[in-house]
């Protein structure tokens, strides 16, 4: 299988072409599909596997498609740490990189207030945030979440280990119940099986 045979847009294709990319791996192969006919997934894969990309393209594929480009919030992406934030923050620009009128911003706890309120003052369609600051703005008024169309929840088992469960709740609460729900997880026992069955539309589940 080629990028080409899973029907992303073009300038999906080009950036991944700039980069290098021809094949999807296993789990991109797997998830791409179900991702862009609307599906929830429940992912299992580790670091390395290609996970990034597996909810990224289709999360952008998605905002080119429904010709999203008003600046309105389509796509949340929940990670346990600032560095995964920022990691996956990259890997929005990096595939996006072709794509013009898409807008990110990267809403970490220990960074200024400053960047980050401009940044949602002008417009994002895509959020990438730990769950503490993503709430402060949230409870701040400065996040309308009333046309979210994806929600994204990756390493969703550590970010309940390290005691964001009332966050994630908030944020699943206040997203349209008519969204697509992507969750990855090493696990699904236990608190994070329980918020999966909660949130998820029956999903579809892939490990690798
Ligand atoms: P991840 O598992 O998402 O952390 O990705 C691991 C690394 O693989 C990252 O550096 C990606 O840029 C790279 N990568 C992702 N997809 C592909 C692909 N289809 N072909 C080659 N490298 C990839």
């Amino acid at each position: 299988v080629t990028f080409v045979d899973l029907d992303l847009a073009p300038e999906l294709l080009s950036a991944l072409s700039s980069s290098g990319y021809e094949h999807p791996t296993p789990i991109q192969a797997q998830s791409i599909p179900p991702a862009l006919a609307g599906r929830d997934l429940l992912l299992s894969a580790q670091t390395g596997s290609g996970k990034t990309a597996a909810f990224v393209l289709p999360m952008l594929d998605k905002i080119i498609r429904d010709k999203a480009t008003n600046k309105v919030v389509h796509t949340v992406i929940l990670t346990p740490t600032r560095e995964l934030a920022n990691q996956v923050s990259d890997s929005v620009r990096q595939y996006s990189s072709k794509t013009r009128n898409i807008f990110s911003v990267p809403l970490v706890g220990g960074a200024p207030y400053g960047g980050q309120i401009r940044a949602l003052n002008k417009g994002v369609q895509v959020i990438i945030a730990t769950p503490g600051r993503f709430i402060d703005h949230m409870n701040s008024g400065r996040i309308d979440l009333s046309e979210l169309d994806i929600l994204i929840l990756d390493e969703a088992d550590r970010m309940l280990d390290m005691g964001f469960a009332d966050d994630i709740e908030k944020v699943m609460q206040a997203a349209p119940k008519s969204r697509q729900t992507i969750m990855c997880s090493a696990t699904w026992d236990g608190p994070v099986g329980k918020i999966a069955a909660s949130f998820t539309n029956n999903p579809e589940r892939i490990a690798i």
